[in-house]
């Protein structure tokens, strides 16, 4: 087991087990995430013998920074795994803090028709410290604090749901990386079972639905999932989950040229979220080289903001990122893993 994947409760349960006070367990998660040690031998107030025993149990293996591209207030990074498989990072510098979309999975299955990341097909699931790595090798390289994490990169984090709920405990212990609940945002295509577990799990996060589409036959053509789990489940299930968590959920609709940008399309979408608690955060499509698809025009944006906005609705417009550092989901992987 690689050490930045295990919970601090279940390393207390390992030290408890071989007849050790559970306070060992802080210790360590103190080296690791205050002191950002990567040797168990640098854990100076820990017994050597315990040092040894840990760095015979567990493995500090991190995965590495392959490439790095940047603007003014972006950073792309593109991660090797000791598999030889990428995945990508996203830093974000906004006025309230820095902000990191991490990647869930190697490649992804859902097959959205507009996104890169699906073009590539799901390898594996990201092990949970594969995830945490992202966010320690992001901080140690800019030497700051991170201080909010989205799951918006490469893959589908209910596709990996263990691993991912694992992922978000390790970051938002107060003794881990200590991101508040808050400060984390998922996001989903929509695979309804895992909305109603997340719903159960007593956590404060962020939940974000990549929409798209406010209709079944549009929806169905741009995201297959849809054809498993339809929009009319798919809303009923983002209502249950408000009444069960209070919380406000975010709806993702990415501006498709002549797609799903159109007047009708606007209404439609605000017929079918009135009276919820959520928001619209509509997403300017950053264009690939490999999918047909355009990006609507700053005008169309803001008339399709303007109409739902009539409605009543809380909208907002996603502010760009990395544009030109190919930060849209999966781009830079891609162009690592030829296919
Ligand atoms: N699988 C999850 C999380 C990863 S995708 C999900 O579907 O939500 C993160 C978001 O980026 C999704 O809303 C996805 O639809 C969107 N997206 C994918 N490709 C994009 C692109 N080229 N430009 C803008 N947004 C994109």
């Amino acid at each position: 087991m690689n050490i930045y994947g295990i919970k601090r409760v279940d390393l207390e349960d390992y030290f408890i087990k071989q007849g050790e006070k559970k306070f060992k367990a802080l210790q360590v998660y103190e080296w690791l995430y205050q002191h950002r040690v990567n040797s168990f031998f640098s854990m100076t107030n820990i017994k050597k013998e315990w040092q040894e025993q840990l760095s015979h149990d567990f493995s500090m293996v991190r995965i590495k920074i392959k490439k790095k591209q940047e603007d003014k207030l972006s950073k792309k990074y593109l991660f090797l795994l000791a598999d030889s498989n990428y995945v990508e990072a996203v830093l974000m510098e906004h006025d309230y803090g820095l902000s990191i979309c991490v990647s869930s999975e190697v490649g992804c299955n859902m097959g959205c028709a507009f996104c890169e990341s699906g073009r590539l097909k799901k390898v594996r699931n990201l092990e949970a410290y594969e995830m945490v790595e992202q966010i320690l090798l992001v901080e140690e390289d800019i030497k700051e604090r991170i201080s909010s994490v989205v799951i918006m990169g490469i893959g589908e984090p209910f596709d990996n749901y263990e691993n991912v709920m694992d992922f978000i405990k390790i970051i938002n212990d107060a003794k881990g990386i200590a991101i508040g609940a808050r400060h984390i945002t998922i996001s989903t295509c929509g695979i309804v079972p895992k909305i109603q577990e997340l719903a159960k799990e007593e956590l404060q996060v962020n939940l974000a639905i990549s929409l798209h589409a406010p209709t079944n036959e549009l929806r169905n053509r741009l995201m297959p999932v849809n054809k498993a789990y339809s929009l009319d489940l798919l809303m009923g299930t983002i209502k249950e989950y408000i009444q069960i968590t209070n919380r406000r959920v975010t709806i993702e609709y990415v501006m498709l040229n002549g797609v799903n940008d159109s007047d009708e399309c606007a209404h439609t979408l605000a017929r079918l979220i009135k009276g919820m608690n959520v928001y619209v955060n509509l997403i300017p499509y950053n264009e690939t080289n490999h999918m047909e698809f355009k990006r609507s025009s700053k005008e169309q944006v803001m008339h399709f903001y303007d109409i739902l906005k009539k409605h009543g609705l809380s909208v907002t417009i996603r502010k760009e990122f990395g544009r030109n550092i190919d930060a849209a989901c999966g781009q830079l992987r891609s162009k690592e893993v030829k296919v």
